[in-house]
């Protein structure tokens, strides 16, 4: 298409507020696909992410539309990932688009994830679009939502589209709006080759499929390009785009949004961002903006049952496939047996995984608590990165220690602001600024990434009854004041329960954990001390008392046919026991421990 009848641009949108019903809408409008077709929601096509409403993996579609003023357009449809954790993901989506809708519920307004992805688009120098959408509903408010994207947003409303993607309203003006207000892109035939590998996924029947923006030049079949960061050489052997449904095309010239197929066989091979130019005529240097996916989340993944070791370490493999910012090595544990450490990019994509392998791979498995990569800075002026609280050096090797900080931006009714200001406070968080508009206040807080890892986000949802939006990016490194707290049952170590906590925090930690494992483990015949330590130090302490003789008789008189079910049932609990000391803990208890999270 010539350039000037591109249009390319993303949905900015908080979860729920109807990304994508309107793409559907969109992609239904301009003849993409029949109404049968529009059956199923086309663009989350992954059961997870439908269940969560989340988008995992950016989708591009090429839309046929003519305007009302009679001229045929291009337009390209980026579905970006919706969660802080793909933020690099989503920050490169927007870089290939030259505007966007900002979708905003009429009964809910704006939110922090809102926000958050509307002020990536500003960045990248973006037209916005508002759209408000759901106007169907009676609770719909859209004057009220209007003011809020301008006191909150800072975005003329007036010309905001009022819609539903429901019922179809204001579909037409939503089309003729992206033609007229978002600019065509702009770049250069004759120059050299330079696209942005915008996304990448495993096809089992193309290969690995790249998602690419053209910048300058062209992309043709039977092209030898390079991949700039990766340094790698490969040879295109399908140009195309998506109507949804894949259509072969001869090239993509500047402006266009395509994919292309080059018998790539992993995806850890396409870094998202890279720069495509052409092996024999390159363009000078990369574009800007380029990140290494790096996991900031680690924990163990273990089986529950040992047999499926071998099993899970397949699973992971093909997961990986199609997912290359998840990492995994082996680990062992003495509480747990054999599994691995995984990174994640965060904590939600750490979620993903594991359900993914739950319920595509039919495992049963159990993780240990989330950490965050910390920073070790020894005496001898090195420096590790420490994934695994296992694998802490001696602290008297220690120089200092940094943890990750992230900038988050809290959303949340007025009532609830009280109680989130605590949490954050006894987070550990440094409140940064909090202003009101419509009732809502919105708060920006500096917190330690570990402490949002533990458990801080199902807080947030729990106190505020779920009204509370959260979102975050990191900013850096700081020195903290950490130490490895040890969980002793019986005067000994178990490894799985380690974790590296603020010392402010590793009392409060200590006792919550003993107190767990109290109700865990079984009674023995004599008392066990749980303890929490940090080096030699015990700073929490329980003690299971020791059973009674009388509760056994009781327990194990009865009729034969139960004690005999009884044994049965102990000889398979024998199997999973570990030993500490003379105590036995099967090892549900340490499962049902980690379980609580
Ligand atoms: P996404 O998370 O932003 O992709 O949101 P979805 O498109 O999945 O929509 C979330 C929910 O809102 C779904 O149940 C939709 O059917 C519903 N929805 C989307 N648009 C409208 C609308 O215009 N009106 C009404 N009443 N419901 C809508
Ligand atoms: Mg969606």
């Amino acid at each position: 298409a010539p350039i000037d009848r591109i249009r390319n641009f993303s949905i900015i949108a908080h979860i729920d507020h109807g990304k994508s019903t309107l793409a559907d809408r969109l992609i239904q409008r301009t003849g993409g696909l029949t109404d049968r077709e529009m059956s199923e929601q086309v663009l989350d096509n992954m059961d997870i992410e439908r269940e969560r409403g989340i988008t995992i993996k950016a989708q591009t579609v090429r839309l046929n539309y003519t305007a009302k003023n009679g001229e045929s357009y291009v337009l390209n449809l980026m579905d970006t990932p919706g969660h802080v954790d793909f933020a690099y993901e989503v920050s490169r989506s927007l870089a290939a688009c030259e505007g966007a809708l900002l979708v905003v519920d009429a009964a809910q307004g704006v939110e922090a994830q809102t926000l958050a992805n509307v002020y990536q688009s500003i960045e990248h120098d973006h037209e916005i679009v508002p759209v408000i959408n759901k106007i169907d509903l009676p609770a719909a408010e859209p004057e009220k939502v209007k003011a809020e994207i301008e006191d909150i947003i800072g975005l003329p409303a007036d010309d905001a589209v009022l819609a539903s993607a429901k019922t179809g309203i204001g579909i037409d003006e939503i089309l003729e709006a992206i033609v007229h207000r978002i600019p065509p892109p702009k770049g250069d035939p004759n120059a050299p080759l330079k696209a942005m590998l915008v996304d990448s996924w495993y096809d089992p029947y193309l290969g690995v499929v790249i998602l690419v923006r053209v910048i300058d030049g062209a992309l043709k079949k039977g092209q030898q390009v390079k991949f700039m960061q990766a340094g790698t050489i490969h040879l295109i052997d399908r140009v195309g785009c998506f109507r949804p449904k894949i259509e072969t095309l001869d090239a993509l010239g500047p402006g266009e949004i395509g994919f292309i197929t080059a018998q790539i066989k992993e995806v850890s091979q396409t870094a998202v961002g890279d720069t495509i130019t052409d092996a024999k005529r390159p363009t000078a240097a990369p574009l800007p903006g380029f990140k290494e996916a790096q996991p900031v989340v680690f924990c163990g993944l273990f089986p529950v049952d040992a047999n499926d070791f071998e099993k899970l370490r397949e699973s992971m493999y093909k997961l990986r496939l199609n997912d290359a910012s998840f990492s995994f090595e082996m680990e062992t544990s003495a509480a747990l047996g054999f599994g691995f450490r995984c990174g994640f990019l965060g904590l939600l994509h750490l979620e993903i995984i594991q359900e993914r392998l739950s319920r595509e791979y039919d495992l049963d498995l159990i993780t240990t608590a989330p950490s965050v990569v910390y920073n070790i800075f020894m005496n001898d002026g090195s420096m590790k990165e420490l994934h695994n609280p296992a694998d802490m050096p001696d602290p008297v090797h220690i120089d200092r220690i940094e943890e990750p900080w992230i900038d988050a931006t809290i959303y949340v009714p007025d009532e609830y602001l009280g109680s989130i200001l605590k949490l954050c406070q006894d987070r550990r968080g440094i409140q940064k600024n909090l202003t009101y508009v419509a009732g809502r206040a919105q708060l920006t807080y500096e917190l330690p990434l570990n402490e949002v890892v533990f458990d801080f986000y199902d807080r947030l949802k729990s106190i505020s009854r779920g009204y509370a939006s959260f979102d975050y990016q990191q900013i850096g490194h700081r020195e903290g004041d950490l130490v490895k707290m040890t969980i002793l049952v019986n005067s000994e170590n178990v490894d799985a329960l380690a974790m590296i906590v603020h010392r402010s925090q590793a009392e409060a930690r200590g006792r919550h954990m003993c107190e767990r494992m109290k109700d865990l483990i079984p009674r023995h015949l004599f008392k066990i001390p749980i303890q929490a330590a940090i080096g030699g130090r015990v700073i929490a302490r329980e003690t299971i008392a020791a059973l009674r003789k009388d509760v056994t008789a009781k327990c194990y008189g009865g009729d034969i046919s139960r004690k005999k079910k009884l044994l049965e049932k102990q000889k398979e609990g024998k199997k999973r026991m570990r030993e500490y000391g003379s105590v036995q803990i099967p090892q549900e208890a340490f499962i049902a421990a980690l379980r609580m999270g």
